[in-house]
């Protein structure tokens, strides 16, 4: 049983049943060669003729060109290649040309890599020049007028994948005529194909390319149209296939299923109408209004295709909000690029204008004309469970006071780390390296919470804790007194287990010691742990905190099981132990692969699954754990916690997962890298785990 919901329509689409059922013919029935003359032959040969037939009618491809190919990528270069072939030409017949390829900002990247690598390969040594859009994300026709008489191709997509923004075609069009430009104009259509109209040889529209896979028909099928004289030039030659545009055997399952999709479009009776999929949008953006407040949409709805949300919440990364309807089983695209934890920023929201928080943390929410009423349903109901989840995590603002953590929590961003010592029992905690990009998480923690904030401390000197202060508000005393490291005036005093006394201030049963740790002393190292009548003997500290290296003065204070907590973290190691690090143990053996679970827990009845997902992914998740287990719930921000209380007791094997395995092999690496001899990774994680049924 399926639990998942898809809404990446603008990336790919499932296949239509009536076109796997055509391409299953085109490979089993009518297998044949349209190329060849006999029987088996023409009957593949129907299927072409038939999907061309259909293509041409749909589109008003008129006395046009209209060839399959391989999608939309392909006829990007067959459309670059041909209009730049011909420039070239009419430059050595000593034609004057424009000097400009103009694309637009938003359009997809295979245009203006396409551009530059035929204008390199054809040494046209044309000028690539970006065409700037408006708020709206429409091509700014003001912009265009300036240089159109120097164009000598135009690229104008009809609508964004990102956004779904409709680009004002006819105003293009007209711009062109008016400023008499000669340039060759090319129009992506991936987006428009089923959700807007065209009739394209009533354009001047020179070139326009499609990709079957975004509309229902498989992968690695596309077509491409090209207008009644505009210049052509094959990009593949060989045995003359497409009336020798594009030679190679052609792919009669995918131009089967296209034919199918074209078809079904051509009767109306399959999709929905463009009203009922503006209704589904206002459902869905209700939803996510209702769930996420504060949630900004980045395209505007009256200009942009109906089937496209784009939408960023105050807070929160896109690489957050994707991992969240990932685990509630949304299917949602980041509308950036995003590389480990930071998120790009999309080119097409920065090109738009939109401030960074936006353009980085955006989510494409995209669906296609075959959405239906329960699907959208059952969306809304998920998008609810997303921010319920996130509430729960202290993500977004709630009205209700969270159930407050224990322990130690990690926040990091770019190696550097900050982290939060929380007494669930006083609802007090210390803050040690507040980052400058932590203050918003902080504070939002902390009231979501009701903690009540004993000391920020820092490891250097001086490290600024104004912006956090300010941010606390009644979280924090501001008024108390402390030194140049946030250290409390009033701390009282503890026994280390070198004989020195150190400054102390009381967290719960605990108690966290300051000591001068690190060149010439102007570092402090911090140590957490019970002290016992005024004494904090080494087997007591569970933590040390330092921005170097263990040195001697923290080993003499601690034992062989305290964790160092770095404040620098480049390589995830999360926490070290303060003795050398075996190594040895790291490289065999961490990975499990999923087919292997079940026996090993067979084996191993006492094993622990570990869900090292965020507890607003824990919370969303809808499948039960690897092989219908309870998992616990230990966050990579909470290992450091759980390490130290798991080497404390007996080892059992220790099965860390996550959604594809790489997280949970941070983790794995880090128990082994102190110690722990059973910690193993899902290989693959919970995206490749064997589903099992859901309990009704
Ligand atoms: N143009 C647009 C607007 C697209 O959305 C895509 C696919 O994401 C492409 C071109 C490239 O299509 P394909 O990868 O199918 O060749």
């Amino acid at each position: 049983m399926t639990t998942e919901i898809y809404l990446d329509s603008n990336a790919t689409s499932v296949v239509l049943p009536a076109a796997i059922t055509a391409a299953a013919d085109a490979m089993g029935q009518r297998y044949g060669n349209p190329s060849s003359t006999h029987a088996t032959g023409l009957k593949a040969k129907v299927i072409l003729d038939d999907a061309r037939a259909r293509a041409m009618r749909l589109l008003g491809v008129g006395s046009g060109r209209l060839m399959f190919n391989s999608g939309a990528t392909e006829g990007i270069q067959t459309a670059v290649l041909s209009a730049l072939v011909a420039l070239r030409e009419r430059r050595d017949a000593g034609e004057t040309i424009g000097t400009l390829l103009v694309y637009g900002a938003t359009e997809h990247k295979a245009v203006p890599e396409s551009l530059a690598h035929w204008n390199r390969l054809l040494g046209l040594n044309l000028t690539l020049h970006q065409l700037p859009v408006d708020a709206d994300g429409a091509h700014r026709l003001d912009a265009l007028r300036a240089i159109a008489a120097n164009a000598a191709m135009v690229c104008t997509m009809a609508a964004n994948n990102e956004t779904g923004v409709i680009s004002d075609l006819s105003g293009i069009e007209a711009m062109l005529s008016d400023t008499g430009s000669k340039a060759y104009w090319m129009v992506d259509c991936v987006q428009a194909l089923g959700k807007l109209k065209l009739d394209l040889s009533s354009t001047r529209i020179d070139y326009a390319p499609f990709s079957g896979h975004k509309l229902y028909a498989p992968k690695g099928i596309g077509m491409l149209y090209v207008r009644a004289g505009a210049p052509f030039t094959a990009l593949i030659m060989g045995g003359g296939q497409e009336a020798g545009q594009r030679s190679g055997t052609e792919n009669m399952a995918g131009i089967a299923a296209l034919g199918a999709v074209l078809a079904a479009l051509e009767r109306g009776d399959t999709f929905r109408t463009p009203a009922e999929l503006c209704a589904y949008r206002a459902r869905l953006a209700d939803s996510l209004r209702a769930a996420l407040p504060g949630v900004v949409f980045n395209n505007p709805f009256d200009k942009a295709l109906p089937t496209t949300l784009n939408f960023a919440v105050p807070g929160l990364s896109s690489r957050e909000l994707m991992d969240v309807f990932d685990a509630a089983e949304v299917r949602v695209s980041a509308g950036s690029a995003c590389s480990s934890s930071k998120a790009a920023p999309s080119y097409v929201l920065d090109a738009m204008g939109l401030p960074l928080w936006r353009s980085a943390g955006a989510i494409r929410m995209s669906f296609g004309p075959l959405a239906d009423d329960a699907t959208i349903a059952a969306a809304c109901a998920r998008i609810e469970r997303c921010g319920a989840a996130l509430r729960a995590s202290c993500l977004i603002p709630s009205e209700r006071t969270a159930v407050p953590h224990d322990g130690l929590l990690q926040l990091g961003v770019e190696g550097a780390c900050s982290w939060l010592l929380l007494d669930a029992a006083s609802r007090s905690c210390i803050v040690i390296d507040p980052l400058p990009d932590h203050v918003a998480r902080i504070e939002s923690y902390v009231r979501c919470q009701n903690y009540q904030v004993q000391a920020i401390v820092s490891t250097l000197p001086n490290a600024g804790r104004g912006m956090l202060i300010d941010a606390l508000g009644r979280h924090y005393n501001r008024h108390a007194e402390a030194d140049e490291y946030g250290w409390p005036a009033n701390a009282a005093s503890v026994a280390l287990a070198n004989g020195a006394r150190a400054g102390a201030v009381r967290l719960g049963a605990q108690v966290l010691a300051a000591l001068p740790c690190g060149t010439g002393d102007e570092l402090r190292a911090y140590l957490l742990g019970t002290p016992e009548d005024g004494q904090l003997k080494a087997q007591a500290v569970r933590f040390a905190f330092s921005a170097k290296p263990a040195q001697q003065m923290l080993r003499d204070c601690t034992d062989g099981r305290t964790l160092l907590c770095p404040t620098r973290d480049e390589q995830n190691q999360f926490c070290l132990s303060m003795t050398t690090t075996p190594t040895a143990t790291l490289a065999n053996g961490v990975q499990l692969d999923s087919s292997m679970l079940d026996a090993f827990l067979q084996a191993h009845p006492e094993a622990r699954l570990i869900d090292v997902r965020e507890p607003y992914e824990f919370a969303a998740t809808l499948s039960p754990a690897p092989a219908g287990r309870i998992a616990l719930s230990v966050p990579l921000s909470r290992l450091a916690e759980y390490a130290s209380l798991w080497l404390h007791e007996t080892p059992v094997p220790l099965i860390f997962f996550c959604r594809s395995g790489n997280r949970s092999l941070k983790a794995a690496h880090c128990l082994r890298r102190l110690g722990h001899p059973q910690a193993y990774s899902l290989n693959g994680g919970l995206a490749l785990a064997v589903p099992l049924p859901l309990a009704a």
